[in-house]
């Protein structure tokens, strides 16, 4: 296989050079063809089947070796063999010839390149496996994208063959005819002021124009096929309808009625969503309890000979509901109906593309009528169906808040960033945690050692880290109830008295109406949509956790900008979602956050990166603290500083990632955060002082040594 592969990249490596040695780009130029009209018309004319094959070799020849020139043969088909054969041979031979090349980049690169880069490439093969006939469709359809790259690059893909063919002949056959005709112009053209006859300045414009047409034809087909079945009312009483009071929802809501469009928000919940109520907000009330107490009992390390604290767990729950009805009102009924939005407490059904069914909270129903739907439905915790789960019974992020006693003894299944920030709080309670994860560490998604730095903590706060353990099922014996863990090839079993089941977050995909209009999930199982978080149906937009990929309310408040103003303007311009720079952060002690690629990331996807570490132990601030411990650490473009990802472990490391966000977003680089004047002492000048490790790494050092002698010379 090797040796056949070789042996084909020397022949078109060979030809390629053939082709160029022998001056072939000048024969295949505009004027050389003009000079050469005469005889090849009239040598047509004289040998039309001859012309007609050697015509159709060339042109496969060209086109399967990726050489330049198929653009003007096309014209040079339309001036010798006029629109109708010229157009048969044309897209014959550039079917043929494109699903050559096809062929060769896919012996030759598809491997490799699908080895190399199979992380970064999933997502675009998962596409082409669902719609990749439309996606060549589409692109063979818009001229701008060159025929070349595309059979290329189809080649790496996981697409059939034959289906690269029928879809390339048919999709190339509009701009095919047009290029033909355009050349049947030119033919036509005596002298260099023929180029501005009406004929060629009609084709051109034609061509001009033929992408914008086709854009809008494909949309205009998806979009009668999706809504073929459904009447669509005669008008509508709303311009916008969104389902789910989340953060994705709110945001969507309130910019609809920044811009006046008349929006109904529908909640069969509680306002607010997963953050107010049972996600962020709360989670982090009870974070921050528990770190007082953490303080409280790391007294003498500050100096204090001793201090004592009591507490009811029930308080501190107590607390945590108060901290959540305090910021209640920002994403309550009231003020959002101030702001202009009709909110509605119910359950809503999408009905039909233009239509939703809320069963409101009194038992009555309504059918609302909509331009455009926004769809922020959320997610739930996944709980997972392991043998005797039921028996033992579960707390979720859903439900935890309703505790008001400590429990003894917790499981913590599951070692995400929910997984963490729980477990290390019930322990600082008090609670004998013990977390247990399936992978070889927790927080997954960060490098090793950064998963180290927070376990090695959790660990000294006592408690029990139980990596590479997967739960095998649940049972209760003698009124105890205990879990089973399959560790190294061995079983362990752990007694609990409370199972906090925090293993991932489902998005709400079903019961609402999607099921009924056809709309597609992911393998992710959250809702499918394009760039512009459109769904298959051009007026009904996806925002926050049940889009994905990310679950953060930053992140849903992002996406719900690009759904609202798609769903209200998309007819007239639409804006892709924008990923470039998404930041996150774990609220453990320590804070992790991160912003852009970490190094197991870039390796993954092949990227170069070089790494500049600062450590939080030697920053003065973070000493005097007591919060000495953690790390800023930068991957930069080698040789550059351009910012590639940033991961900060350590006291407030959420707040302190900011400015690296601003950075990556604006494109500044390191040099830029060293030349910017930072508060002493702070914490943020650790950021300042992980871009002065990467500049000492980078300093001259010719220049330098050369300054040393001059320093010499001038002392004497
Ligand atoms: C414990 C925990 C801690 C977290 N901490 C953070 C954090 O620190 N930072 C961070 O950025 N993110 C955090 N998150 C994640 C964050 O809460 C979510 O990403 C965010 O709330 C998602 O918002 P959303 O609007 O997409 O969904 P949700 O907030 O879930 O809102 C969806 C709403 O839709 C409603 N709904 C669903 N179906 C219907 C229907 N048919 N009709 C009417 N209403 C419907 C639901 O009742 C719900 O209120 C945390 C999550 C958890 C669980």
């Amino acid at each position: 296989m090797r040796g056949s592969r070789l042996a084909l990249a020397i022949v078109i490596v060979a030809l390629v050079a053939a082709f160029f040695a022998a001056g072939g780009q000048r024969y295949l130029s505009f004027d050389t063809v003009k000079a050469q009209q005469g005889a090849l018309l009239d040598y047509y004319a004289s040998h039309a089947w001859q012309t007609a094959l050697g015509f159709f070799g060339v042109y496969v020849a060209v086109t399967g070796l990726s050489l330049p020139g198929a653009a003007l043969m096309t014209l040079v088909a339309g001036a010798i063999f006029g629109l109708a054969w010229g157009t048969v041979i044309v897209s014959f031979a550039s079917s043929i010839g494109a699903t050559l090349a096809f062929l060769a980049s896919r012996f030759l690169l598809r491997d490799w390149v699908q080895r190399r880069f199979g992380h970064a490439l999933r997502a675009l093969n998962e596409g082409i496996e669902r719609e990749g006939a439309f996606y060549l469709f589409t692109l063979r359809l818009i001229p701008a994208v060159p025929f070349f790259v595309i059979n290329l690059a189809m080649g790496l893909t996981p697409m059939r063959a034959p289906t690269f063919y029928w879809v390339s002949q048919v999709g190339m056959l509009a701009g095919t005819i047009v290029y033909v005709n355009a050349g049947t112009q030119l033919g036509a053209i005596e002298s260099p002021s023929g180029i501005l006859s009406p004929g060629l300045l009609g084709a051109f414009v034609l061509l001009g124009l033929f992408p914008l047409l086709a854009k809008k034809t494909l949309d205009l087909v998806k979009a009668r096929r999706a809504f073929a079945r459904w009447k669509r009312p005669a008008r509508f009483e709303r311009n916008l309808v969104v389902i789910g009071a989340g953060s994705a929802g709110l945001v969507s809501a309130y910019i609809a009625a920044a811009v006046r469009a008349r929006v109904t928000l529908i909640e069969k919940h509680r306002m607010g969503g997963d953050c107010l109520n049972t996600g962020c907000v709360p989670s982090k009330a009870l974070i921050k309890s528990a770190r007082v107490l953490s303080e409280i009992r790391r007294a003498p390390q500050y100096g204090l000979k001793s201090a004592s604290v009591e507490f009811d767990f029930a308080d501190v729950m107590e607390r945590v509901q108060r901290v959540v009805r305090t910021v209640e009102p920002h994403d309550s009924a009231a003020r959002y109906t101030e702001l202009g939005v009709e909110c509605m407490q119910g359950e809503a059904t999408i009905v039909s593309p233009w239509e939703v069914e809320v069963r409101l909270a009194g038992g009555e129903t309504r059918r609302l009528s909509t331009r455009a739907i926004v769809i922020a439905a959320g997610a739930r915790p996944f709980v997972p169906p392991i043998p005797g789960i039921e028996e033992v019974g579960w707390l979720t992020s859903d439900t935890v808040w309703g505790l008001r006693e400590l429990p003894r003894r917790l499981v913590v299944l599951g070692g995400g960033p929910i997984g963490c920030e729980l477990a290390q709080c019930f322990a600082r309670f008090g609670s004998k945690v013990t977390q247990v994860e399936m992978l070889s560490r927790i927080m997954a998604r960060e490098d090793p050692e950064i998963s180290e730095m927070v376990m090695k903590k959790f660990r000294e706060e006592g408690v029990e880290v139980l990596v590479g353990h997967k739960a095998k099922s649940f049972g209760i014996e003698n009124g105890e109830k205990f879990m089973l863990v399959e560790h190294a090839g061995g079983e362990a079993r752990i007694a609990f008295d409370a199972l906090l089941c925090a293993v991932g977050r489902v998005a709400n995909t079903e019961g609402y109406g999607l099921e009924a209009l056809g709309v597609p999930v992911t393998r992710q199982r959250t809702v499918q949509t394009n760039e512009f978080l459109q769904t298959p149906y051009p007026n009904i937009y996806v925002c926050g956790d049940v889009a994905g990929p990310y679950q953060f309310t930053h992140t849903a408040a992002h996406q719900a900008w690009y759904a609202a103003v798609n769903a209200l303007f998309g007819s007239l311009w639409k804006f892709r979602a924008d990923y470039s720079v998404i930041p996150w952060a774990t609220f453990t002690d320590p804070e992790v956050a991160r912003v852009g690629l970490n190094e197991t990331e870039a390796r993954e996807r092949g990227v170069r990166y070089e790494v500049s570490t600062y450590g939080m132990d030697d920053l003065d601030r973070a000493i005097a603290d007591e919060e000495a411990y953690g790390v800023v650490k930068v991957l930069t473009v080698p040789g550059k500083d351009r910012i590639l990802g940033v991961t900060i472990v350590g006291a407030h490391a959420g707040d302190l990632i900011a400015e690296f966000v601003t950075a990556m977003r604006h494109g500044l680089g390191l040099n830029k955060i060293l030349g910017t004047i930072h508060i002493y002492p702070t914490l943020a000048e650790a950021n300042k002082y992980a871009a002065g490790v990467w500049k000492r790494a980078h300093a001259p050092q010719r220049l330098l040594s050369a300054l040393e002698r001059l320093h010499a010379w001038m002392r004497g």
